[in-house]
């Protein structure tokens, strides 16, 4: 361990929270994370992670970087009924209204409940030495010094206790997208992050069914991200051997009902008949829960002139977006392993460089879930001429994909935070996107001359 503080305090102990208690564990001589649920004695959802009932797979990325910090837990996960997934092999995906040809990958994801997931996280976390949490404890506001300049603790209310005051040389907000950082900082003196806010009405009603393992062709799960004219988006995903999680919504209320007939009849509205399939079928095990998901919300510390020493805001508290990529716990996984490179280099100057990192890591899942979003023609939001160009240009890759594994790859690698979005203009890609588009005008299933099956 390379000691640079004494006491570091993280508010929130959800996938965000416990993943930058990791990261600072190695730092701090105590780290201690608030929580304010209970938690519960066994991994089910739990009230201050409403979208824990909700469909959630872990992207290749995400699960590289959480093995890492806690080696073997991708075994363990799997021991208690996850499955490892190949996200390009095992997973059909669909997008621009199409599917795109699914072949061997390199890129091994985790599925599991949400709260399967975090819970072996928590655990984890919770068997090293210096780290602590106090659950059923809500943090009303920080402490800082006479200047104001730094945060000192935060003010926190455990049970029915009275408010006590605890101290620490770094606070971290993984509060979620309710955070009340933008408020506490403001009553210290401070200006509000610039907030970019894309309203987009979005609402998953999700339900578990019985899985049999030759369901879904013995894939693992489908993805169908809303592209016009069908904007019904939906993902099923294996739960645990004989279980499978549906989750189905569309974008301005069109939202799916928690009505047997008519759930299936919204399902068999998506341009594939695999969740179709199962909800009309398989028998279901659970009731129907709904989540709203009303805006796309980026807080944008990094561009505040002044920000107090001691302090950082982390995970879905600076940044959440639509979670039909799934890439939400990966970026809070991204950000514990900068926030371990910043620790690394010390304490001096560590919002700042915190915060430009995070933003760069924050941009490419970011331009992908919104991107994709202000295609719909009734969000409100800046279309660039770089936003239009890559939304064309992503559609046409879509379409090239359906017969070329090669586009899926190259796709799924920039979507699962593997690879820079950049890598889909290298112009061996851009040549096989044109090649195939051209070759479709004649034959859908040809393959154009020039480019290799
Ligand atoms: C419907 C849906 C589906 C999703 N699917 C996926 C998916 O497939 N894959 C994926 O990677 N991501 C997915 N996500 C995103 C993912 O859930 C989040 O990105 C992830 O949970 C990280 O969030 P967080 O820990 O920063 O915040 P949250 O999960 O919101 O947790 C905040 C925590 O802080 C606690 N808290 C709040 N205020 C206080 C306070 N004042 N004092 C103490 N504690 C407090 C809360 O109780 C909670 O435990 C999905 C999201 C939604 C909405």
């Amino acid at each position: 361990m390379k000691q640079i503080g004494q006491h570091a305090i993280v508010i929130g102990a959800s996938m965000g929270g416990l993943l930058a208690a990791r990261a600072l564990s190695d730092f701090y001589a105590a780290v201690t994370v608030l929580e304010r649920d209970t938690f519960p004695v066994s991994d089910i959802p739990r009230k201050g992670v409403p979208q824990g009932r909700h469909a959630h797979g872990l992207l290749a990325r995400g699960r590289a970087v959480i093995e890492d910090f806690f080696p073997g837990w991708t075994d363990e996960v799997v021991a208690c009924g996850g499955a490892r997934g190949d996200i390009a092999g095992d997973v059909t995906w669909i997008g621009h209204g199409v599917t795109i040809k699914s072949a061997p990958s390199e890129m091994v994801g985790l599925l599991a409940s949400r709260p399967v997931l975090e819970g072996h996280v928590r655990r984890r976390l919770m068997a090293l030495s210096n780290v602590r949490m106090i659950e059923d404890c809500v943090v009303q506001g920080l402490i800082a010094d006479d200047s104001r300049a730094t945060i000192k603790g935060v003010r926190a209310k455990v049970g029915n206790e009275a408010e006590q005051t605890m101290t620490a040389d770094l606070v971290v907000d993984a509060s979620g997208r309710g955070s009340s950082s933008p408020a506490w900082l403001e009553n210290f003196g401070y200006a509000r992050p610039e907030e970019e806010k894309i309203e987009i009405g979005i609402g998953y009603t999700t339900r578990i069914y019985r899985r049999h393992p030759a369901d879904l062709g013995g894939k693992l799960a489908a993805i169908v991200a809303g592209s016009g004219p069908n904007w019904r988006s939906g993902a099923i995903l294996y739960q645990a051997e004989d279980r499978w999680i549906v989750s189905i919504g569309g974008y301005f209320g069109d939202h799916a009902p928690d009505d047997d007939q008519m759930y299936a009849a919204y399902a068999g509205s998506l341009p594939t008949s695999d969740i179709h399939d199962i909800v009309a079928h398989a028998e279901p095990v659970s009731d129907f829960a709904r989540y709203r998901f009303p805006a796309n919300l980026r807080r944008r510390y990094e561009r505040l002139p002044r920000f107090p020493a001691g302090y950082l805001v982390f995970g879905d508290a600076l940044c959440s977006f639509n979670p039909i990529y799934g890439q939400g716990m990966t970026v809070a996984a991204q950000e514990a392993a900068l926030l371990r490179e910043c620790l690394d280099a010390g304490q001096a100057d560590l919002a700042r460089r915190f915060f430009a990192a995070a933003a760069t890591a924050i941009d490419t899942p970011w331009d992908i879930a919104v991107g994709n979003d202000l295609r719909h023609p009734q969000v409100e939001g800046p279309r660039s001429p770089k936003v239009r160009f890559i939304n064309w240009y992503i559609g046409k890759l879509h379409m090239a994909a359906r017969h070329d594994a090669k586009l899926t790859t190259a796709f799924l690698e920039v979507a699962n935070l593997e690879a820079p979005p950049t890598k889909l203009l290298h112009p061996a890609i851009v040549l096989r996107v044109i090649g195939r588009n051209l070759g479709m005008r004649g034959n859908a299933d040809a393959t154009p001359a020039g480019v290799r099956a």
